[in-house]
């Protein structure tokens, strides 16, 4: 029987407190690490525990921490993304707001193992709740000490504090948040270097994901071997899935990787609302390409998904059912997608904005007699010839929508109306 461990905190009353979080045991980790472990020890930790990144990228963990540079000289960051702005992702937010505590805990001993003195977390500026309990909770951190000066008499320093963005979808890629957080506007940067090289005001930084954080506390208590043993063979651990759309209990649901998705969307998230029938489902947050319903028993994991065609993500999974129009699905993520290009390269700044002008055309019956084709060759365009992976990210959802659903695409092109909206 598998035990949320890190969902365990957020049901109980007052669980933003450090009352509550010390209560049941939080901060063990950080006195455990900081004084019984060493950063290398903490890094070797982390890599055999098999956690990967849960931003969306997906990379390991423990190897991202072994490219920060050993030398005790060098001044070095970790810089918290908090920045989830991917359309159908809502698990950082829960632990920001209901467990914040975990996040510093991960944050503290995160630092302590790649040698920083100094944390920021840049927080969605959407987040204000979020914002608000944890700037109470470092403020509480630092009362009890374990933040600030010599943190449990260890001789580490660890100051943290917060910065919230301005709701800008490309802020959430790690090169983007880290412009933002000089004060410029969000635009990713060339890699390499990477953050790891020359981060956050040009000094090494460590960029991680508030659940990747939210992981490190339980490794370091249970073990690498007990977090290992939940998972695939590629995609190890527990998993916050953020399920929404047609279901009859939206919401999150803490489960082990490769959980079937079948299964998170008909027990844990109650089935399709109204006795409907499943459309579509998005796996992994607006930007990973869609699944059928012949593709619901695969199991939620990077490896299995990536055969697939799709991609895990952020493990947010957007469920359709039958009364979806995909042309209009398709329509509303390319808007999205169009209106959060950074503007920095031609294929994704106008070729974001052709992409969803052919879908509206379509969707609306004005469709010209080649955009299903203009659509699909704008979408092979811009994939893999943009600055930073957002040009994948916005062509998944329509290239993966029209490639699915064709007959409705053209039905909208040949009839001028909707074929769902008739019945
Ligand atoms: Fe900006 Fe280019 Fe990235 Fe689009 S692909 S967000 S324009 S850098």
């Amino acid at each position: 029987m598998f035990e949320p461990v890190l969902t365990q905190n957020v049901q109980r009353a007052d669980s933003e407190k450090i009352a509550t979080y010390l209560a049941h045991g939080g901060y063990a980790a950080t006195r455990q690490a900081l004084t019984g472990l060493t950063p290398g020890e903490l890094v070797e930790m982390v890599k055999q525990s098999g956690l990967r990144g849960r931003g969306g990228a997906g990379f390991p963990a423990g190897v991202k921490w072994g490219f920060m540079p050993k030398d005790p000289g060098t001044p070095k960051i970790v810089a918290v993304n908090a920045d989830e702005g991917e359309p159908g992702t809502f698990k950082d937010r829960l632990i920001i707001e209901c467990d914040p505590h975990q996040l510093l805990e991960g944050t503290i001993i995160a630092s302590y193992a790649v040698g920083a003195n100094q944390a920021y977390v840049y927080i969605r500026g959407e987040f204000y709740l979020g914002y608000q309990r944890l700037v109470q909770a470092i403020a509480e951190a630092y009362e009890h000490g374990y933040l600030g000066k010599n943190i449990l008499d260890s001789g580490f320093d660890l100051d943290v504090s917060v910065q919230r963005g301005a709701g800008a979808y490309i802020c959430g890629e790690e090169t983007a948040m880290l412009e933002s957080m000089e004060g410029k506007p969000g635009n990713p940067r060339l890699k390499p270097p990477y953050p790891a090289q020359t981060g956050l005001f040009g000094l090494p930084t460590l960029v991680q994901n508030v659940e990747t954080l939210a992981c490190i506390p339980h490794i370091v208590l249970r073990g690498a071997e007990w977090f290992a043993s939940m998972g695939t063979e590629e995609s190890k651990g527990p998993k916050i899935f953020s399920v929404s759309g047609h279901v009859n209990r939206p919401g999150n649901y803490e489960l082990p990787l490769g959980t079937k998705l079948s299964e998170i969307i008909y027990e844990h998230a109650g089935g399709i609302r109204g006795g409907k029938q499943l459309k579509a489902v998005i796996p992994g947050g607006a930007s990973t390409p869609v699944l059928t319903p012949e593709q619901v028993d695969i199991p939620m994991a990077f490896e299995t998904l990536a055969k697939a065609g799709s991609a895990l993500g952020t493990g947010a999974i957007v469920v359709m059912d039958e009364s979806t129009c995909m042309v209009e699905a398709a329509r509303r993520t390319a808007k999205f997608f169009a209106h959060e290009s950074c503007g920095r390269c031609t294929p994704c700044r106008i070729g974001s904005m052709r992409l969803y002008e052919a879908l509206e055309r379509l969707e609306r019956g004005a469709g010209l007699q080649d955009d299903i084709e203009r659509a699909l060759y704008l979408s092979d365009n811009i994939d893999a010839r943009t600055f930073c992976p957002m040009g994948a990210a916005l062509v998944n959802p329509a290239r993966s929508t029209i490639q699915k659903f064709r007959p409705e695409f053209e039905h909208h092109l040949e009839h001028r109306e909707c074929l769902v909206r008739l019945h």
